[in-house]
């Protein structure tokens, strides 16, 4: 009965009934209430001594009153709790995970070895530098390594996130604005298809947004991006593949145009993983440009972190670029902490960045060697598989593209005639067990469903996908099954959440009912 019910997904089963006594409990995967609403009043899972009723408090008239609030379980109700949270993990690690401008690649072991070294680990930040020469040898190693495949001038290695490093390079821009004493300069032109963080952090470094508009391929409108690059432009964030997945051929053009106009071009990095080994961005004009390594060199990301987001710079840009740096002086390897030229704007954070990552990503390019750009390739391969294999079902975003890079937007146009949206369309896939694409991002078509497959992927695993994802579209436009998809996912034990509402009134603490 339950095996019909589980290959039978789309139908509310007569199993699922016949169980309903024992609901929410379908297969072993159990819905876990939070820790506070679990165990009994007094149950603890340490032995402590009785206070001797004789010793008056050491707190005097301090101590609580009130409950503490905090949980009541024993020992193996705690790890019964925190080991089924952990097989709620969704990752790489359990199976293909398409979101798209996130590139869920996988995540080598050789890189978790690597990381855990225990000098490495325990190495502490105020250790003196004759004492970390390791440590600091491996981040210069590694932004040498960066340096090689930008084809930049210089890097700052601390930044924390790619949103962390974009917000590096556009207070490097306003800084070198401000010294040169461009006061005129205050917008900057950003692609309305952009990454939200770059307008956020456009704003955050004193600027104010100059949306570009997309042409209907899904590029940016260079006459419309001509028109709106004045002398009061300070630069530009441009993503690049965008995030529809298409390079931007006009790249070189648009970076022309703000040197004219004495404006920097700022290049959102995010997507590096289409043209790793492929292409110095030197090249392309770019003054600057952050890239994730937690995407792009395969260390492992989610959940707000941990991340890394060195940024590299173009030379006209690199006095202007924070502090510190790690330079090498015959075999030493030294820290620059104050800047004496007066030019830096500062520090993006306290020390020099998350070793951890960094130790990962070195692992992982060294590895990789030259392969660096066969990962490129066989991400942009996969991605257009996928675009081949999908295309005549689910309405790819911009059609007149034949290639796309290392993703492949779709979106709602194939489910014009039914009442199923893209959001019951992810649902449906959880129940079929896949975990979704990005959806409704970017903005620049209804519906967006952006897929990233990596480079991880086997033919057979995106054959194992497509092919699901085939059955759901046909089972979503045969116009029989609108109910259905709107109850989706039946099988999660956590189904719709108000994720708008989660994100925006977060309730972080417990709050008794
Ligand atoms: C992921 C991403 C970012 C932000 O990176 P975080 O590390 O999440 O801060 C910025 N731009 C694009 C295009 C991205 O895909």
């Amino acid at each position: 009965m339950l095996q019909s019910f589980i290959k039978n997904k789309f139908s509310k089963s007569i199993s699922l009934r016949l169980f309903s006594h024992v609901l929410p409990r379908v297969g072993l995967d159990i819905a876990e209430p939070l820790i506070f609403e679990q165990g009994l009043e007094g149950c603890i899972g340490v032995d402590i001594e009785d206070r001797d009723p004789n010793v008056k408090h050491r707190l005097g008239d301090l101590q609580r009153t009130s409950k503490i609030g905090l949980p009541n379980l024993n020992e193996v109700q705690v790890v019964r709790h925190f080991s089924k949270l952990s097989r709620y993990n969704y990752g790489l690690d359990t199976g293909l995970y398409p979101l798209g401008s996130c590139t869920m690649k996988y995540n080598p072991r050789i890189n978790e070895v690597v990381c855990r070294i225990p000098s490495l680990l325990n190495s502490h930040p105020f250790l003196p530098t004759d004492a970390v020469q390791g440590s600091l040898g491996l981040i210069h190693r590694l932004a040498q390594d960066l340096l090689k495949i930008t084809g930049m001038n210089s890097i700052c290695m601390s930044p924390a996130a790619g949103a962390h490093g974009e917000l590096c390079a556009m207070q490097t821009i306003a800084q070198a604005h401000q010294k040169q004493g461009n006061t005129h300069k205050k917008y900057v032109l950003i692609p309305d298809a952009a990454h939200g963080t770059n307008p956020a952090t456009c704003t955050m470094a004193g600027f104010k947004v100059r949306v570009v508009k997309s042409t209907k391929d899904g590029k940016i409108d260079f006459e419309d991006f001509k028109k709106k690059c004045k002398d009061d432009v300070a630069g530009a964030m441009i993503t690049n593949p965008n995030t529809c997945g298409l390079f931007e051929k006009d790249i070189c053009k648009i970076a022309d145009l703000l040197h004219e106009k004495g404006a920097y071009l700022f290049m959102d990095g995010a997507n590096m993983n289409a043209l790793m080994g492929r292409v110095f961005v030197s090249d392309l004009g770019i003054d600057a440009m952050h890239m994730n390594l937690h995407k792009t060199f395969s260390t492992p990301h989610g959940s707000s972190g941990p991340g890394s987001g060195p940024v590299v710079f173009s030379e006209k840009l690199t006095k202007y670029a924070p502090i510190p740096f790690i330079s090498k002086e015959g075999d030493e390897f030294k820290t620059t902490e104050i800047d004496e030229t007066g030019n830096s704007f500062g520090r993006m954070k306290a020390y020099y960045g998350q070793i951890g990552i960094h130790a990962r990503t070195l692992a992982y390019i060294l590895a990789m060697g030259n392969g660096l750009a066969a990962v490129s390739g066989d991400a942009v391969l996969n991605a257009n598989y996928l675009k081949h294999k999908l295309q005549d079902t689910i309405s790819v975003g911009f059609p007149n593209n034949k290639y796309c890079m290392h993703e492949v937007l779709f979106c709602e146009r194939f489910l014009k005639n039914t009442t199923i949206t893209t959001l019951d369309f992810a649902k449906a896939m959880i129940d079929a067990g896949f975990h979704p694409p990005t959806i409704y991002f970017p903005l620049v078509v209804h519906g967006a469903m952006l897929m990233e497959p990596t480079e991880s992927e086997s033919k057979e695993s995106l054959d194992d996908y497509c092919k699901t994802m085939i059955n759901i579209a046909k089972l979503a436009v045969s116009g029989k099954h609108d109910e259905e998809f709107h109850n989706t996912p039946m099988a999660a034990p956590i189904r719709r959440t108000d994720e708008t509402r989660a994100a925006k009134f977060p309730i972080l603490t417990y709050q008794e009912k």
